[in-house]
């Protein structure tokens, strides 16, 4: 089975810059309804910064590349979304180490430590409105392609359906942790901007992976 090259993990990063700042009105018109309407200029702000930085020097390894992406957004991203998501590809970085290919078992191994250390820094639990309802069963989905010999790019695409329908089934769920969870009982009703965010990540790597 054909590992996933630093040039594909690379074409992800800028691929999810790609589609954050295409869909940045939309993130912020989510985020103005549960909470401060930012969640879009924060996340576009955060990955043009890691794309200018890769663009002066290339990424030389797997952990090079997801290290200074996720020190890039923790130090350029404000509010929630930006040291969770830093801490997201902090994760990846160490656990992909500094090799130039990871195997589709080693990418999901990955996938789940960066997971694990949003919710070290977050707290999140299933169903509380936030990116882990969409991240955690994107995770599932990729593991579950993966762990029976499916193909790095097969696991990708089951990770991307999984995580659009973790980001809808955000929508009547009250919020339990952020700025949505100051709203209560009116935060139901919406999607969660980093739920969203999510699906665009795995959007990325399904397209990045071969579709
Ligand atoms: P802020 O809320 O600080 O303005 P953003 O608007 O950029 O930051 O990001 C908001 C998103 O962050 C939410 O939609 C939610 O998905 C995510 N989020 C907030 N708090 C948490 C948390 N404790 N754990 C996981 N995700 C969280
Ligand atoms: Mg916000
Ligand atoms: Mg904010």
């Amino acid at each position: 089975v054909a590992e996933v090259s630093l040039d594909e993990l690379v074409a992800w990063l800028r691929g999810f810059q790609k589609l954050v700042a295409d869909n940045r009105v939309y993130l912020t018109e989510l985020d103005s309804a549960v909470g401060d309407a930012d969640h879009g200029a924060n996340m576009d702000r955060g990955m043009a910064a890691v794309v200018t930085k890769l663009d002066e020097a290339p990424a030389t390894a797997l952990d090079d590349l997801f290290k200074r992406t996720g020190m890039t957004l923790v130090s350029t991203v404000g509010g929630a979304s930006g040291p969770l998501y830093g801490t997201f590809f902090l994760r990846l970085g160490t656990s992909l180490g500094a090799s130039s290919a990871a195997s589709a078992t080693e990418l999901g191994a990955a996938l789940r430590a960066g997971l694990e250390g949003v919710v070290q820094r977050g707290k999140a639990e299933a169903g509380d409105k936030t990116m882990y309802d969409a991240l955690a069963p994107a995770l599932d989905a990729f593991d579950g392609v993966a762990g029976s010999g499916g193909s790095a790019a097969e696991a990708a695409h089951a990770a991307f359906e999984a995580a659009a329908a973790g980001r809808d089934a955000t929508a009547p769920l009250v919020a339990r942790k952020g700025r949505a969870s100051y709203l209560g009982e009116r935060s139901a009703g919406h999607l969660d901007p980093g739920a969203t965010s999510t699906a665009l990540l795995f959007q990325a790597l399904d397209e990045a992976l071969g579709g």
